[in-house]
């Protein structure tokens, strides 16, 4: 719980940026430090869930929203946040006062929102144009293993997608930043982007380095304004406060990065699933597409090095960002589903089916 919190209601007809309903909903606006939040209870009656919490528990009691085919999970205090078992990064902790359990405004909108109506999102034409961004290339060879390193491994992915990709459908505008070794400027690669913001996707494909611990996937979209970026230390950074192009796509940029994790879960061998994150890398920050940044596994992890270096790793790696692209395509075309009950739910669902993911030991965060 914050040190210092005032509490004041305003019952205002807020909107949810993404929902045009008929009949306003009044959510109850709490400020927490200067910052909005909403009662969980009134998420859970918006989104028809059941809220389970126990107030004046623990500090970090546990709180869950639920209805058939639906668990949405977290902790007072926390930041972690489990949808159907997909692990998010909320960009502020859950928070209890009185009798009440609070969820940043940021969260409900930015998060939330997206993940669970996919449908609503606006913004968004009929996807065309898949722009394949494989990390680093020439003199700049990324993370570095007795494997392989990063440059190689991803263009490898990247060519992979494009194969499958154009194999099931010849309907696909399909752009690589770079279709062989070479050096590509980060602002290049947005660049090859700009002229297809109406109607295109950007994934851009990278492995980790760590410092010998680390292990697992994540999957990175670009934070919104005002909240921190996953890896910063929480001082307040002049690029938090500015405006960047992404932001125009905070929700659909949640909506590809969640279909985007759940379909690597699904499809990949189980690693180590370190979330979905936010971050304010210049291919995510200067991007007017819908962006998402992948993580395929830790280069530095010698055995996970060498489970990425082989062929079929690579295969299902690929086969899962179609799987996503696919997803998200669908899942925000409400035109062609309209009495399909959720199919980013059932993506959420199709990832949690997947074999049980193995917690590796020693992992970092
Ligand atoms: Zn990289």
């Amino acid at each position: 719980m914050p040190s210092r919190w005032f509490l004041s209601l305003l019952a205002l007809a807020w909107m949810l940026l993404a929902a045009p309903r008929t009949g306003a909903f009044q959510w109850t606006l709490v400020n927490f430090d200067n910052r909005d939040y909403v009662p969980l209870a009134e998420v859970a009656s918006f989104y028809g869930l059941r809220l389970g919490a126990e107030a004046g528990g623990p500090a970090s009691a546990p709180v869950t929203l639920t209805s058939p085919g639906r668990l949405l999970r977290g902790n007072v205090g926390s930041k972690e946040f489990y949808i159907n078992d997909l692990k998010f990064i909320l960009s502020f902790p859950l928070l209890a006062a009185g009798d009440g359990f609070y969820l940043s405004r940021n969260d409900l909108t930015k998060l939330i929102e997206p993940v669970l109506r996919p449908e609503k999102l606006r913004n968004l034409g009929a996807i065309r144009t898949i722009i394949l961004d494989p990390g680093h290339g020439g003199h700049d060879r990324g993370a570095r293993s007795a494997s392989g390193d990063e440059a190689d491994i991803a263009l490898d992915v990247a060519l992979r997608v494009r194969e499958l990709l154009q194999r099931r459908s010849t309907g696909w505008r399909i752009i690589l930043t770079r279709s062989d070794n070479r050096f590509i400027p980060l602002e290049e690669r947005v660049q090859m982007a700009l002229p297809h913001r109406d109607n295109g996707l950007f994934i851009s494909i990278h492995f980790n380095a760590g410092s010998g611990i680390g292990t697992g996937i994540e999957t990175y979209l670009m934070a919104p304004q005002l909240v921190p970026s996953y890896n910063g230390d929480g001082a307040p950074t002049l690029a938090e406060l500015q405006r960047w192009p992404s932001n125009a796509r905070d929700p659909e940029n949640m909506a590809l990065a969640t279909a985007m994790h759940a379909a690597l879960l699904s499809r990949l061998p189980p690693l180590h699933d370190r979330g979905i994150k936010r971050a304010r890398f210049h291919v995510l920050r200067e991007n007017p597409l819908p962006s998402v940044l992948i993580e395929g596994g830790f280069l530095s992890n010698a055995q996970e090095a060498a489970l990425v270096a082989s062929p079929a790793y690579r295969e299902a790696m690929a086969g899962a960002i179609v799987l996503a692209i696919e997803n998200f395509r669908n899942a925000t075309r409400p035109a062609l589903q309209p009495l399909a009950p959720d199919a980013m739910d059932r993506a959420l669902r199709a990832g949690n089916a997947a074999e049980p993911k193995v917690s590796v030991p020693n992992a970092a965060n």
